[in-house]
């Protein structure tokens, strides 16, 4: 009996020893000029609904074994279907009134990316992003050779109609009224919950591999094949198992000449700063260069980091044991 009570405990302590990793999830909505007093309850009630939904979504991929590649890919498809984000489906529209889509992903584990920019018919630009990097040799395709190549590999592609919405006609047509009016160096604060948004997912699964993704229309009236950060590595999306994982929304041309992804991720690694630290600290400097907007973060033990220096960003996060954290005000 003893020895069975001996081995009982050997038993128990090795499964214990053997525990996966914490997991976790974090996406965000876009950042902006977003407060209480322009938002009705009903327009609350669904982003706060879609945002749960998609979370939900990438939380049970990883409960239950799945990869962070896939639980950020499918929460962000969730996000891209929705006509509330700016991304796939309900993404801004151009100077010449066109969609034109932008989304990069990137695994930590070996440092493995792809990114797809300036695409006018792939359904979910995540899914192509991540194609470019196991089906490709490349880290990003632009244009009409993304939609090709999405074409040649049976991605689902739609007509430009699939992504318009009457809310983004009537912003556009806001913007080119602001924007007439103005030096080109001049945007005002309170247009920019219409100008921008984006959607972005990072997350940890049980085997300790980070994944970030991120994903956008971009920025409204948007001229001359302009590209944001969100299809850059290093500025709109960065993930290292050694450190972290980011995904970036705002203000797209601070956010690249800012290395924003990457400069949190180098903060962690060689300044040990916490990931809220190095979030915080980088957003300052955004913000000091004339910048604003907002990051996720997730660290390979499962910490997070949701800041910004906008009234809001659409952001919610749940952890290993299922708690859900949804918020949109600053
Ligand atoms: N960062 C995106 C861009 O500049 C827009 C956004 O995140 O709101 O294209």
């Amino acid at each position: 009996m003893k020895y069975i009570y001996i081995l009982l405990f050997f038993f128990i302590g090795c499964s214990t020893k053997t525990n996966k990793h914490e997991f976790g999830i974090v996406i965000h909505g876009g950042a902006g000029t977003i407060s209480k007093e322009n938002m009705s309850e009903d327009l609350e009630k669904a982003y706060k609904n879609a945002l749960k939904e998609s979370v939900m979504i990438g939380y049970k991929i990883l409960k239950n074994g799945g990869t962070s590649q896939d639980a950020v890919e499918k929460t962000i498809n969730f996000l891209e279907d929705s006509p509330l984000f700016n991304a796939g489906k309900g993404a801004v529209l151009n100077y010449d009134r066109e969609v034109e889509l932008d989304a990069s992903f990137m695994e930590g584990k070996n440092l493995n990316a792809g990114a797809i920019s300036g695409s006018k018919r792939i359904k979910n630009p995540i899914s192509a992003a991540i194609k470019v990097m196991n089906s490709s040799q490349h880290v990003m395709l632009s244009g009409n050779g993304a939609d090709s190549f999405a074409e040649e590999l049976g991605m689902e592609l739609v007509d430009q109609e699939y992504f318009k919405t009457e809310r983004r006609v009537k912003s556009l047509n806001r913007t080119k009224t602001i924007e007439s009016n103005k030096t080109s160096s001049v945007i005002e604060q309170n247009y920019l919950s219409e100008k921008y948004g984006t959607v972005g997912c990072v997350a940890l699964d049980q085997y300790g591999n980070l994944s970030a993704g991120t994903s956008t229309g971009g920025m409204t009236n948007k001229k001359w094949n302009r590209i944001g950060d969100a299809p850059i590595i290093g500025a709109g999306t960065y993930a290292n198992n050694n450190n972290c994982a980011v995904s970036s929304t705002g203000w797209g041309e601070y956010f690249i000449r800012g290395v924003v992804a990457y400069d949190i991720a180098a903060l962690v690694e060689y300044k040990n700063y916490s990931i809220k630290k190095a979030a915080r600290t980088v957003i300052n400097k955004i913000e000091s260069m004339g910048g604003n907007g907002g990051v996720i973060a997730i660290d390979n033990k499962g910490n997070v980091a949701m800041e910004m220096n906008t009234s809001g960003m659409y952001r919610a996060h749940v952890n290993s044991n299922g708690e859900i954290d949804i918020k949109i005000y600053n």
